[in-house]
């Protein structure tokens, strides 16, 4: 059983909120000049699972709420896929406000926002880390690939926030958006996340209570985890365009809250 100090609900979410404030109010880059809003993030304050996306968009920048674009439409209707909720994650970005002309962030600005990413890890103290595209995957696996390392499960950096979480690396949405053929590479990656999570919580000594109709098998087994070794590979290839049809699970098959 999972012994560490239990934080009630309300501790985590007036700690984000903390979190939050102080991300509306900053300059520590120049990208505060041009923001119309900070997009700190949100999400279930319990949840295992904290997405990770680039930075705002233009949608986002108005609003205050990241993932509520074109993007974020896809990254619903991949969590739907799975029978999950949007408001049961936790959806952040790298950098919390937006790069002029959705530009890529630059490395200052990352390191910049770097501490209020690692703060709302630690409060969260996710079970897995999903990043979505390029900029998130090396903010905590420098060096890596998204081409090679998308669908795998991979432990991480604990200077990031997130020591007890493995790191699960997706594409991002906007990507799929702009050619085609990722959207069913994504759909195929998003269908290894509830493995990941029982991955990641068997590695945590995590004995979840209200996982129902799922058997906890591991992706594949693995004691030895190294820094440049996958521990574990999604969904093969072979399952193809199959997926669509074939995904339908109980939308109340599995809790994704501590
Ligand atoms: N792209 C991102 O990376 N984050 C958002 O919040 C929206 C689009």
């Amino acid at each position: 059983m999972d012994s560490a100090p239990s934080v009630t609900t309300d501790e985590r979410r007036r700690a984000l909120e903390q979190v939050a404030a102080e991300v509306a109010v900053c300059t520590r880059c120049p990208l505060h000049q041009t923001r119309t809003m900070a997009v700190p993030g949100e999400g279930h304050p319990d949840t295992e699972i904290v997405f990770v996306g680039e930075g705002p968009g233009y949608n986002e920048d108005q609003q205050g709420r990241p993932f509520v674009g074109a993007a974020g439409s896809l990254l619903n209707d991949l969590l739907r896929q799975i029978g999950w909720k949007r408001q049961d994650v936790y959806i952040t970005n790298v950098v919390k406000c937006r790069p002029p002309g959705n530009r890529d962030p630059e490395p200052t600005e990352i390191a910049a926002c770097a501490p209020f990413l690692e703060r709302q890890l630690e409060i969260l103290d996710p079970a897995v880390v999903v990043t979505l595209g390029r900029h998130s995957l090396q903010t905590f696996n420098p060096g890596a690939r998204i081409s090679g390392a998308h669908g795998t499960l991979r432990p991480v950096d604990p200077v990031t926030g997130a020591p007890n979480a493995l790191i699960y690396a997706m594409y991002h949405p906007a990507a799929a958006l702009r050619q085609g053929s990722l959207k069913q590479t994504m759909l195929e990656d998003m269908c290894g996340l509830p493995d990941a999570l029982l991955e990641s919580r068997k590695r945590r000594g995590f004995v979840p209570e209200a996982v129902i109709g799922l058997e906890a098998e591991p992706l594949i087994e693995s004691e030895q985890v190294s820094e440049s070794e996958p521990i574990a590979v999604a969904v093969g290839g072979n399952l193809g365009t199959m997926l669509e049809d074939v995904i339908q699970v109980d939308e109340n098959q599995m809790s994704l809250f501590r």
